[in-house]
């Protein structure tokens, strides 16, 4: 019989992890199971919220995988059973696997800030999963009176996407520079220091001195802990903040089907091998993206599918009897400061004794000729196009 692989989760990771799979040996049956008829990028989603891109612009659907002979079927897993090896759909349906990898990428910690629960959400908007939530906090932006107050909430580490807090923060205040400038965009932030920080201020400093504020943890006693969506009232320890609007950023755990299965540990994230990202609880099942640990790499899209490139390649090396080998791992992201304005982060990864260590890499310079930065901005476009390229054909 041919050998089975079910993927959960067509986002950055699944998508990948899918496609792989099935290039690398044609011979397996590859299933993709993913809840949503199309996929929204969380990379990117930043420039729809700015005003600098269409929602569209960020949108991917799945012929492509079905055109490299991925069965790709929109059902949301609700059970998986490790011992008799299947998955169960929301519709009943079973999917039975020799392979399973898991890429659910995040679910929020609803309640960790008191008072910032789902309902909440749809008042307060997160906007960390792509979609809805990208054209609630837009509209938001667009209706907010010129003059009114902006709070940014940021989470402690580990979160996806370490610098997106601060690129959304970044293209928030430059829509109000040009559309409302007596608005103002106060970060309140859970962490005394953040990714690409010295580019970030320094950009700060450039473009948006009196509309951005960003207020370390130090400043407030450890950022918000409670949220009053009926007054839209932010408190910390000793402060509160009145607001016009607030984005919320939650602190997060790896999606639920992940949790509830048992395959995370008490950090809420899920311990793997990594030379083939199997779980270290459950067998044949192999997790990767944003849910799993995957030591010093970021939770980005590009590590996500970094990581599905080396799970695919183990996933046809066990299938077929094969040792697998010791892999490398690669991360870039760009991040955008102002819509001509953009720098990046690289890293080159190795397993060594079991964790992921970063060989090479490193960030974009600071004080450099704007056309450095400009030239970054065409180099973010052509990342974007190559990466969901590589993911959905
Ligand atoms: P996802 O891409 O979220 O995919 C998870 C998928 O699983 C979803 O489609 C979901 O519907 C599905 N799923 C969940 N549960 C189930 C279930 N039970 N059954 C079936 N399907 C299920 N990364 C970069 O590399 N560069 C950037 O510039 C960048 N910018 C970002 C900006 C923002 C604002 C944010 C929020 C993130 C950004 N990221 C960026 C991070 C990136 O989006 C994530 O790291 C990446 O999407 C993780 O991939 P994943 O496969 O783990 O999860």
């Amino acid at each position: 019989a041919k050998a089975r692989v079910v993927v959960v989760g067509g986002g950055s990771g699944g998508a990948t992890a899918a496609r792989y799979v099935k290039k690398l040996d044609p011979a397996i049956e590859v299933t993709l199971i993913e809840p949503n008829p199309t996929y929204h990028t969380c990379y990117f989603s930043n420039l729809v919220i700015g005003g600098l891109l269409p929602l569209d612009r960020i949108r991917h659907g799945y012929d492509g995988l079905r055109r490299y002979g991925v069965n790709v079927v929109h059902d949301m897993i609700v059970g998986i059973d490790p011992v008799s090896r299947k998955v169960r759909g929301e519709s009943g349906r079973d999917f039975e696997y020799d392979r399973l990898v898991l890429s659910p990428g995040i679910d929020f910690k609803w309640n960790a800030i008191e008072g910032y629960d789902e309902a909440a959400s749809r008042i307060m908007p997160h906007a960390w999963k792509a979609g809805d939530q990208t054209v609630l906090l837009r509209k938001q932006l667009e209706a907010m009176p010129d003059g009114g107050v902006m709070v940014l909430v940021a989470p402690a580490n580990p979160f996806r996407c370490p610098p997106g807090p601060y690129e959304r923060a970044s293209l928030i205040a430059n829509y109000f520079k040009g559309h409302k400038p007596r608005s103002k965009l106060l970060v309140i932030d859970t962490k005394d220091s953040f990714s690409k920080q010295g580019l970030f201020q320094q950009t700060w400093d450039m473009y948006y001195p009196g509309t951005l504020e960003w207020v370390r943890a130090a400043d407030t006693n450890g950022g918000i802990r409670r949220v009053d969506t009926g007054t839209m009232t932010l408190f910390g320890e000793f402060h509160r903040f009145k607001a016009d609007m607030a984005n919320v950023i939650p602190p997060q755990m790896a999606g639920r089907i992940a949790i509830d299965s048992g395959l995370a540990d008490d950090s809420g994230w899920c311990p793997v091998n990594r030379r083939t990202f199997e779980s270290t609880i459950a067998d044949d099942v192999h997790i990767i993206g944003d849910a799993a640990m995957a030591t010093t790499m970021p939770k980005s899209g590009y590590s996500a599918s970094s990581q599905a490139k080396v799970a695919a390649l183990a996933v046809v090396d066990i299938l077929n009897g094969r040792e697998p080998g010791t892999p490398s791992y690669a991360n870039t992201c760009y991040s955008f400061g102002a819509p001509e304005h953009a720098f990046s982060v690289t890293g080159v990864y190795r397993l060594e004794e079991g964790v992921i260590e970063q060989v090479a890499g490193g960030v974009s310079p600071l004080d450099v000729p704007q056309e450095f930065r400009r030239r970054e901005v065409a180099y973010a476009h052509s990342w974007y196009n190559n990466l969901t390229h590589e993911m959905f054909g």
